[in-house]
């Protein structure tokens, strides 16, 4: 029986990780010993006193939430931007979502007109542009080298831009990439801005707490304080905190986008979850030094998994600035899914890197346990060599 909606699935794709990770689940339950690499999300649990915050209030009648969440959120996040950025928000320039990404979800759907475009550096996070498409709009792809540092330069910037251009989304450290800007690289490209009054800038900073250099994070917000009248400031607990499944994320930004955002919001689910909203509140309020500490251990991965793999010719590694994850170019062999299915065969699940606009990459996640790792880059080692 047909059901009486759309049947065209097509223009929703399933995101390349998830293809991959449903795979895994089967060749799992067929009894493959599978190495799992393509896990976006951190294997660590959240601060204990984030849990204890949630578990106090647990029994409480929790109602429903203003769309833009509690107001004890709103100011934790604010003071944060202030600690972490030296911005200044006020509480009406906070929008709160179910995580960063219903944040963007919310921001395109809330702006982007039909055939508006929305500028997305490649590699980029698999997610926009199927969430630009679903929203109307027309992703338009900017190939970023390896050689470059996976950055967006000025200039390819310049050229893109359109009458039609609505968004730049600049997302660092990026996913899958890692790379980070620093202030010089951020300031060109305000530069080019500054020339576009008509286009907006998205600056993901999902994963800016999670960094090897130790340098201050850059954001493109404290380059171009200029800029904040039509730049979004995307942020959450999910990859910071390890707090993935409370689905907590924020944006801050201009008053008249951020309400468009929280009507939006208040359409689609009302609000997040309110003991998340509480838990929330306990991860930015409570101890930081856990992300220190993660810091270091992810950092000690990510050199163990870079010095077994470096052995593999056919790999071309660059170490990542931030986030969890490499994303080596594959040499000598054609066809990133073609090996990407090859190395499932050996064992190890990894994400071809056409899903994210970077055909000849592979991304393979950091964020898990040491032994796992290990094994999972053998057996990429291994897998590549043998067909030489
Ligand atoms: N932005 C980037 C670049 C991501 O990689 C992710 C999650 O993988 C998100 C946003 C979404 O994060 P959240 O869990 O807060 O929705």
């Amino acid at each position: 029986m047909l059901l009486p909606i759309q049947d065209d699935t097509s223009s929703i794709p399933l995101s390349p990780i998830l293809a991959m990770a449903q795979r895994v689940t089967e060749l799992r339950a067929q009894g493959h010993n599978i190495v799992d690499l393509t896990l976006g999300e951190p294997d660590f649990a959240p601060p204990a006193h984030v849990g204890q915050a949630a578990v106090m209030r647990a029994m409480d009648p929790l109602g429903y939430t203003p769309s833009n969440g509690i107001s004890a959120l709103r100011k934790s996040i604010c003071r944060v931007a202030q600690d972490d950025h030296g911005l200044e928000y006020g509480d009406q320039q906070v929008a709160v979502g179910c995580g960063a990404k219903q944040i963007i979800f919310n921001a395109f759907f809330a702006t982007i007109r039909p055939g508006d475009e929305v500028i997305l550096p490649a590699p980029y996070w698999a997610s926009y542009p199927d969430m630009v498409r679903l929203c109307g709009g027309v992703p338009v792809i900017l190939p970023c080298a390896m050689e470059d540092g996976f950055r967006l330069a000025a200039d390819v910037l310049a050229q893109a831009i359109t009458a039609r251009t609505r968004w730049v989304v600049l997302n660092a450290p990026g996913n899958p990439s890692g790379a980070t800007y620093d202030a010089a690289q951020l300031g060109a490209l305000a530069d080019v801005l500054r020339q576009h009054a008509h286009v907006a800038v998205m600056s993901d900073e999902i994963y800016a707490h999670i960094r090897y250099d130790d340098r201050p994070y850059t954001s493109i917000a404290t380059v171009a304080p200029d800029l904040q009248n039509r730049m979004l400031v995307v942020n959450g607990v999910s990859k910071a905190y390890a707090m993935t499944g409370w689905r907590v994320g924020w944006g801050l930004g201009p008053v008249p986008l951020i309400s468009r955002i929280n009507a939006v919001q208040g359409q689609n689910s009302t609000q997040t979850a309110t003991l998340s909203q509480i838990a929330a509140v306990a991860a930015l309020d409570g101890p930081q030094d856990i992300l220190a500490k993660r810091n270091e251990i992810y950092r000690q991965r990510r050199d163990i998994a870079m010095a077994i793999l470096s052995a593999s010719p056919a790999l071309n590694l660059t170490p990542p600035d931030g986030a969890f994850y490499l994303f080596p170019q594959i040499i000598g062999r054609v066809g990133d899914q073609a090996v990407a299915a090859r190395l499932l065969k050996a064992g190890v699940a990894t994400v071809p890197g056409s899903g994210f606009g970077a055909p000849g990459h592979l991304r393979l996640s950091f964020a898990t346990d040491m032994d796992t790792l290990k094994e999972g880059c053998r057996r990429i080692v291994a897998a590549l060599g043998s067909d030489a």
